[in-house]
């Protein structure tokens, strides 16, 4: 199939979902399931719609295998974050084709992608595609916010829809130049997201004598800059030290941290969180009365822990660094920090499409600093999840800029690209 029918193909179908408003809350995802679902069955594609909720619906469609392979499941999510059209250049929900772009709120975030994965399958359907192992595409809901109505609920719910050996989503892709050479992120790992909350204890009084109180609120104010201070020393994991060896070389334990200083600010800033703790205080509360010293103040801290390190794990070093005084730590639900192995056909595929398609780049596994819907997978299933979407015609950095802000869009040849990708990894795992 020539490439310009592909280019069209998505362009179209994704200027089409860029008009239907999913924003969530409250999502409205159906709408685009529906889409999704007219198009696909137009290439003789039978789709599912899973819903928790009506308005909310998953899809879910496939290419059955021949029972002689492994399954490929192609991840995306349909809602987005909410945009205001104040602030952009375009209407959000408009879809315009501008500046070899294609605009609108989700271009990112992540409708391209759905629109190439859905492409990619559909044409390979019209082509008699018969895959060695099913070739499953999911377009799922509730990404953003997570109420439980999209993905975790499928992998509870309707476990046979989703369980794939092999899966490719969000979170990756961006080709960055490090090390004189380009190189595509590939994410193989998540950290862990496992906030807490620090009740700090004083004693309340009126304010108008704060010597006969103890206020909670100044007590929090020195905890907090305790917990800014802590650090701890860089370490590596399976998946950094990949990354260090594919540009170059593996620092020793003791070298790391000076190695790590001598980055270049943007690398510095992109390796960092893959080394280690990363714990900001994000939310405060104490008293409600002007004239009321809080007796109370509570502080919550966003805290991500790198793949395989548990709350027990850092919470003696967060209690050091807070020492004796008088609080109490809570943990909350801790969410994530799942990893898929780097040495798999999957990543063999991927190398294989950078490597003819872009010759002379790389690809190198990365760890991402948030969290993506690939592990509910990798919990329920074992599911080998790779976050990956190729981008070479934007810029990483304005890229990143533009997810979840104003004029978000996607280059019309870097939607190409995916669909590409994503039928190059089809037809390479379900040869
Ligand atoms: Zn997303």
């Amino acid at each position: 199939m020539a490439t310009t029918n592909l280019r069209d193909e998505a362009t179209r179908l994704l200027q089409e979902l860029l008009r239907l408003n999913t924003v969530n809350p409250p999502g409205n995802e159906t709408i685009a399931a529906e889409l999704l679902c007219g198009y696909l069955e137009e290439s003789g594609l039978s789709c599912e719609l899973y819903a928790l909720e009506p308005e909310r619906a998953n899809l879910v469609a496939r290419i059955p295998g021949r029972g002689e392979g492994p399954s490929l499941l192609l991840l995306s999510h349909t809602d987005t974050v909410i945009a205001d059209p104040e602030e952009w250049s375009v209407d959000p929900w408009s879809g315009e084709l501008e500046d070899g772009c294609i605009w609108g709120r989700g271009a990112l975030d992540m409708k391209g992608h759905v629109a190439a994965a859905a492409t990619a399958i559909a044409t390979l359907a019209r082509q008699g595609f018969e895959p060695a192992g099913d070739l499953v595409f999911a377009a799922t809901a509730d990404e953003e916010v997570g109420v439980d109505v999209g993905l975790s609920w499928l992998c509870r719910e309707h476990p046979e829809a989703v369980r794939t050996d092999y899966c490719v989503n969000e979170g990756g892709g961006e080709r960055v130049f490090v090390g004189g050479r380009h190189v595509y992120l590939c994410t193989t790992a998540e950290k862990m997201s496992a906030p807490f909350r620090l009740n700090v204890h004083g004693r309340s009084g009126h304010a108008s004598m704060p010597g006969i109180a103890d206020n909670a609120l100044v007590r929090a104010a020195r905890l907090i800059d305790r917990l800014a201070g802590l650090r701890q020393p860089p370490r590596l994991i399976p998946e950094t030290a990949a990354l260090f060896a594919a540009l170059g070389d593996v620092p020793a334990p003791a070298e790391l941290e000076r190695v790590v200083a001598g980055l270049p600010q943007d690398a510095r800033e992109m390796v960092e969180p893959m080394l280690g703790l990363a714990l900001s205080p994000t939310m405060i509360s104490a008293s409600e009365r002007i004239n009321v010293v809080p007796g109370l103040c509570e502080v919550v801290c966003d805290c991500r822990l790198l793949p395989g390190d548990t709350p027990e794990d850092v919470e003696l070093a967060i209690r050091a660094a807070l020492g004796e005084d008088s609080y109490d730590l809570e943990w909350i639900d801790a969410i994530g920090g799942t990893r898929s192995p780097l040495a798999t056909p999957l990543w063999d595929a991927i190398e294989a499409f950078v490597a003819e398609d872009d010759p002379g780049a790389g690809v190198v596994p990365v760890v991402s600093p948030g969290f993506t819907d690939s592990h509910f997978l990798r919990e329920a299933f074992g599911t080998v999840a790779y976050g990956f979407f190729p981008m070479r015609t934007m810029d990483p950095e304005l890229a990143a800029r533009l997810i979840h802000s104003a004029d978000e869009r996607i280059a019309v040849e870097d939607l190409e690209l995916g669909v590409r990708f994503l039928r190059h990894v089809a037809a390479t795992l379900g040869q």
